[in-house]
């Protein structure tokens, strides 16, 4: 019987051969990161399918709320990351072939039948060379390179005069883009005979980046690695080497995604069987929070019956000067709607006026958030 592998599967299948097994327990892995990772290759889809010289406010609001993610601005400011690498580093040297969602490849490896969605793929004008490009939105930079490369194995066939695969990932959040150049043979020879010895063999490896996304849960090897991380962690602070620190970033975040998971596993459980008791009086059960948020346009009247009259009418200024200390503006939001009211080909310049007047007006500040990320080393 064949068998069937996500492409986006394979960088983690290419270093842990066992995970390409199936999964005991299929857990929905929905979260906000995989829910903004949508939108943006969702915004970016229709931006390059529709030919956009820009990517309006409007769009992405559109596609915030059909995938129901909140941080518009971050959904924004991505969105308009990989669509500059577009404009710049790739329409100019391909024609379109094909959009994700749009088609579906395929293509088998002995037993398996290994199926996926490109974000996008190419041929140069020249036509010497198949470009695949995919868009990143994790904040890890890890090797996708299999995966990128799998498509190209699925779409050469469609080219017989291409001589070499080009492999373009953009990490939108670290703004960088990663180009590997593959000939034909690398491609059709090398990779496929890679993919089919790692296809048969049932090698472990495991790793706090490959368990942590995954789908086994009884595997053995996991369970180690959770012990011994589990371990490093509470002995934290106490003779730990710089390496061990080094290390012990991605183990919080394995940690916290083993415990995530567990999170997700009881709460189905807890549905379907009602609460559960901890046997000392306690119990644990699944209940619904329901969390009022205001509409600011028709919270309006409201807002300034209640302001206006008494308080900052008519000595103590206007609504707005009401309202100043607990508004927070967004600047890509601004930017948004001034693009959106911009004559044809005056966007840009409409912004770079905004932000000039922004600064003239000493109307900016900026605040230093410190957080810790998982990047490739810096020189
Ligand atoms: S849980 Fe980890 S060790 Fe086990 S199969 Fe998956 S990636 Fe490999």
């Amino acid at each position: 019987m064949t068998k069937t592998i996500r492409v986006s599967s394979l960088p983690r299948i290419m270093s842990c051969h066992a995970s390409k097994n199936e999964v005991e327990i299929e857990i929905n892995e929905d979260s906000d990161a995989a829910s903004m990772g949508t939108a943006v290759h969702r915004v970016l889809e229709l931006a390059v399918k529709n030919e956009d010289e820009y990517i309006s406010q409007e769009a992405i609001n559109e596609v915030a709320a059909d995938q129901k993610v909140d941080d518009i601005e971050e959904l924004g400011i991505l969105s308009h990351v990989g669509f500059k690498a577009w404009k710049t580093n790739i329409e100019p040297h391909i024609n379109i072939h094909t959009l994700e969602v749009e088609t579906a490849l395929s293509f088998h490896v002995d037993d398996w039948t290994v199926t996926g969605h490109p974000d996008l793929m190419g041929v140069t004008k020249d036509g010497n060379t198949l470009m695949v490009v995919d868009w990143k939105t994790s904040r890890v930079e890890s090797d996708f390179s299999s995966q990128l490369k799998a498509y190209g194995y699925a779409m050469l066939p469609m080219y017989p005069d291409v001589k070499e695969v080009m492999l373009v990932t953009v990490y939108v959040r670290s703004q960088v883009i990663d180009v590997v150049k593959n000939t034909r043979h690398e491609i059709e020879v090398e990779y496929y005979n890679e993919l089919s010895n790692v296809l048969k063999s049932e090698r472990y490896n495991p790793s706090n980046s490959n368990c942590m996304f995954c789908p086994r849960l009884n595997c053995e090897a996991k369970k180690e690695l959770a012990h011994s991380s589990l371990l490093m962690l509470s002995n934290i602070g106490e003779n730990v080497t710089a390496q061990q620190y080094a290390e012990v970033y991605e183990k919080i975040k394995f940690v916290e995604k083993i415990a995530e998971k567990a999170k997700k596993v009881m709460k189905e459980h807890i549905k379907e069987h009602g609460a559960l008791s901890t046997g000392d009086g306690m119990e644990v059960a699944v209940t619904e929070e329901v969390r009022t948020s205001m509409n600011f346009e028709k919270a309006l009247p409201s807002i300034a019956a209640m302001l206006i009259p008494d308080e900052f009418m008519p000595n103590q200024g206007s609504l707005l000067e009401a309202l100043i200390p607990v508004i927070k503006i967004s600047k890509s939001k601004i930017h948004g709607l001034i693009k959106d009211r911009s004559e044809k080909g005056m966007k840009g310049k409409d912004v770079s006026k905004f932000n000039e007047m922004l600064e003239g007006a000493d109307a900016l500040y900026e605040t230093t958030v410190e957080k810790m990320v998982l990047r490739k080393e810096q020189n």
